[in-house]
């Protein structure tokens, strides 16, 4: 028996099987330090957590309407007059199964085969395989230096064959916040040469020093053709519920996108929706409180990692994502990630799964201790002249490099 080329062209998610490898280390009894996640440590909202055991205990855990609930679509409306400033209605709203689902279906409502979809290096490991899946050809657009692309790194990947750009700000994994004159260009653009433009937002909550978010839809005139995601995973740390959205204005792209998951997945979870809306509806200042915890974690990674003489380190500007460059230890980030993970059993991402390598990725949205922990182990693997051992759980670890 055959699988069909779709089955075989597309890979792994790296991200989530690093968290299997770990968890199997884990229940092996290795003291692993997992600064490899994406999701924060941070406990469930209670709002969200109420919400969810009430409506478990009203016994009705029934379908729900394919693109989400009415009530959690206007929350949603709310959100998005809070954090875009614009407002919109419940037929602009799109629920689905996480921010994946509606970055996915949102490809599959747009693109043809063969058309083309441009995104930023360095990516989120899903978008050039969610890409292939719907038949299209991935793009990526390199920064002509550092780890930001600029207008014209962008617009320079253009063919009359482009459909649609992919953008994520604060972006994942590189942590930093793409200009107010990069968004207003980009969005100008995408309206005159008829473009369509997915703006990934799932971060944009989550920025520090006082930094802001900005939103697309500020340098709109006819945004028809854009589609902002966002989703309770990163902000409310509720990633187990699988809760996202799309908004556009474009009333039929979004309906289009209903009907690609009537047809799938029938409808969300009931059940998670609710807790969503818990989770919209209750205290905000949860996310504040998340928000000043990865502050704090960055900080702490940042003076830490200013102790190993050669990386090269780019603030964070928002995320729980830092992008190392460890390429003078090791242009591979592959090895140098498996070096880390074998010998001091601490979990990064090789950055070659975002499209660049010799850079790894390392989260702060473990506990404090573990960052430190995790940094105390890197500090000594990457230091040649402390010959000591070290002790890792219950053993003590000697160098043999
Ligand atoms: N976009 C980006 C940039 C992400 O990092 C993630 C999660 N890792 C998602 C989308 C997906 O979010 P969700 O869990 O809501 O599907």
């Amino acid at each position: 028996m055959k699988l069909s080329n779709t089955a075989t062209i597309i890979g792994d998610s790296p991200t989530l099987k690093l968290n299997a490898k770990v968890a199997a280390l884990r229940k092996e009894g290795k003291p692993i330090v997992h600064l490899g996640g994406g999701e924060p440590e941070f406990p469930a909202p209670i709002a969200a957590v109420e919400a969810l055991v009430k409506k478990a205990q009203s016994r009705k855990i029934k379908y729900s309407p394919a693109s989400g609930t009415p009530e959690l679509k206007k929350a949603v409306t709310k959100f998005t007059k809070d954090v875009y400033g614009i407002d919109i209605e419940n037929k602009n709203v799109v629920i689905s199964v996480g921010a994946k689902q509606s970055i996915y279906d949102f490809l599959l409502c747009t693109v043809n085969p063969g058309d083309e979809v441009i995104y930023p290096v360095p990516y989120w490991v899903s978008y050039p395989e969610m890409i292939k899946l719907v038949g299209g050809v991935p793009v990526e657009a390199r920064p002509s230096k550092g780890l930001q692309i600029t207008l014209e790194d962008l617009l320079k990947k253009v063919t009359s064959k482009t459909k649609g750009i992919m953008i994520n700000t604060p972006n994942n994994p590189s942590g930093l916040i793409y200009p107010e004159s990069f968004i207003k260009g980009i969005v100008e653009f995408c309206e005159q040469k008829n473009i369509w433009l997915l703006t990934d937002d799932i971060y944009n909550r989550l920025v520090f020093d006082n930094g802001s978010y900005v939103s697309p839809f500020k340098y709109a005139k006819n945004p028809q053709n854009i589609l902002a995601v966002n989703g309770v995973s990163k902000v409310y740390g509720l990633t187990g519920l699988r809760i996202g959205w799309g908004v556009s204005y474009n009333t039929e792209l979004i309906a289009a996108m209903g009907r690609m998951q009537a047809q799938t997945t029938s409808c969300n979870s009931s059940l998670c929706e609710a807790g969503a809306l818990g989770a919209l509806e209750g205290d905000q200042g949860v996310i504040d409180e998340l928000r000043k915890n990865l502050e704090h974690n960055r900080n702490v990674l940042l003076g830490e990692l200013a102790k190993i003489k050669d990386i090269e380190v780019f603030t964070p500007q928002g995320t729980f994502y830092s992008f190392v460059n460890i390429s003078k230890y090791n242009k591979s980030s592959m090895a140098f990630a498996e070096f880390l993970l074998d010998k001091i059993l601490l979990s990064v991402v090789p950055g070659a799964n975002f499209g660049v390598d010799g850079y790894v990725r390392i989260s702060y949205c473990a506990s404090e201790e573990n960052i430190r922990e995790g940094l105390r182990r890197l500090i000594w693997a990457l230091d040649k002249n402390d010959t000591d051992p070290i002790q890792i759980g219950d053993k003590l670890v000697k160098k043999d490099w």
